[in-house]
């Protein structure tokens, strides 16, 4: 059975490039009936708290994920001394002493010379002497010379060399890990078969095949997409504030709309809003990821949450929408939101005094208008056949007919259509505006 996996490290809220990682793993795996893991990499215990998981579970829930078991680093630290030792028993560990000065001055000699900044471990008699200081080890990882080849979903056949790679540090003196070996042991024991992640780990992916090898474990199959940035193309950290889920979330943004952008994006389908899941689900394919940089823009997100909004039935909506909106009124407007909450403007507008807003030369139509606005509350049917009535006894038409009486009955240019709309405002109401007092 395929089994893929979210990693995001409890640090932090999630933002939108996180959710898309999160998203496209889950849609893979659903695709392929497969398993969707959510693993906290909290090994770094000052930064990981908490609140931060909570907030994550929170809002990959929110989009409408979810997964069939949870795994935390933090629990699994056995696992990875076992792993190290057996690294370290087979010489593919060794202790290093390096201070960070030191490695960034060696690196710096490197690069002034044109050479590439990768680590050299240092002579016998330095390394003792490093020893003999009483300096504490932290360790790397020891690549084997060659070739490191892997065939990428998004991104065809992958290749390195060894050669041109620094062996990677695992281990910190104070005995704490780096991301590298954990995510490895993690990846080896809960049988993961795919790997998707931003293409900002493609080089840790070639270190981590090598340490799969080492381990004597298959690799899974990696997926590295392109990391989303904001619309100008810049990084989307400098933006993060306004583009954590929870953020998004509270500004009204559907889960739908969202998780369908994100899966659209950065592919070769059509950017649109879905009315299920289950409908990525089924339409999910890696070969539509494209290897450009998507970008996210905040603006196509609001017109797919549009059309999530146009196509939601009452039911669905009856729990969260403001209080008194109702049923008849969530279907006369909801073409005209944009968020959810646009709907209370519209409620507001329907049953609270506004001022109409009335052209001098328009007066004596509306007021004619009010005249022959029919009997009895208005229905679905008052609209057609009063406008029809309106034009006959004036000669008005088209814009010169309708903008007037929307202005005058809704104090604004756009609205919903005033067939549906007009019997929220009543005829009362309707007959104050039309004759241009406030009601
Ligand atoms: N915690 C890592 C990250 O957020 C996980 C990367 C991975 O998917 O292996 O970058």
């Amino acid at each position: 059975m395929t089994c893929f996996r979210f990693a995001p490290s409890p640090t932090g809220y999630i933002h939108v490039g996180n959710a898309r990682m999160a998203l496209i793993n889950w849609l893979a795996a659903k695709h392929m009936s497969g398993r969707f893991i959510l693993r906290l990499d909290d090994t770094d215990k000052e930064r990981s708290k908490d609140e931060y998981a909570d907030a994550i579970r929170e809002d990959l829930g929110w989009l409408g994920l979810d997964w069939d078991g949870e795994e935390k680093q933090s629990e699994r630290l056995s696992a990875y001394e076992e792993a190290f030792n057996h690294l370290k028993a087979a010489g593919r560990v060794y202790p290093c002493y390096e201070t960070p000065e030191e490695l960034d001055y060696m690196r710096k000699r490197l690069r002034a010379r044109g050479l590439p900044p990768i680590y050299t471990p240092p002579s016998e008699e330095k390394l003792q002497s490093y020893i003999d200081e009483g300096r504490e080890a932290h360790w790397r990882f020891k690549l084997t010379p060659g070739a490191i080849e892997f065939e990428d979903l998004v991104r065809g056949a992958v290749h390195f060399e060894a050669e041109k790679l620094s062996d990677p540090v695992i281990r910190r003196h104070d005995g704490s890990w780096l991301y590298m070996l954990p995510s490895a042991v993690d990846d080896r024991d809960m049988d993961m078969t795919h790997v998707i992640r931003g293409e900002d780990h493609v080089a840790n992916t070639a270190l981590q095949v090598q340490m799969f090898e080492a381990m004597g474990a298959a690799a899974p199959t990696f997926a590295h997409l392109p990391l989303m940035t904001d619309i100008e193309g810049g990084g989307l950290s400098k933006r993060l504030g306004s583009l954590a889920l929870k953020d998004l979330r509270a500004d009204g943004v559907e889960p739908l709309a969202l998780a369908s952008y994100l899966a659209h994006l950065g592919t070769s389908d059509d950017i649109k809003a879905e009315d299920s899941l289950q409908k990525l689900i089924d339409a999910f394919d890696f070969t539509h990821f494209s290897r450009a940089a998507p970008k996210f823009d905040p603006a196509q997100l609001s017109r797919l949450n549009a059309q999530v909004l146009h196509a939601t039935d009452f039911a669905d909506v009856a729990d969260h929408v403001p209080a008194g909106v109702t049923e008849e009124l969530w279907n006369a407007v909801r073409a005209n939101l944009e968020r959810i909450a646009d709907v209370k403007i519209w409620h507001d507008i329907a049953i609270s005094d506004i001022v109409p807003v009335i052209a001098e030369d328009d007066a004596a139509f509306l007021n004619q208008a009010a005249g022959l606005l029919p009997e009895g509350e208005p229905d679905g049917e008052t609209w057609g056949t009063w406008t029809k009535a309106v034009k006959d006894a004036t000669g008005r038409k088209g814009k010169g007919l309708f903008m007037p009486l929307r202005k005058a009955l809704t104090g604004l240019e756009h609205g919903p259509e005033l067939k549906a709309y007009l019997p929220l405002i009543g005829r009362a109401r309707a007959i104050k505006r039309l004759m241009g007092e406030k009601g």
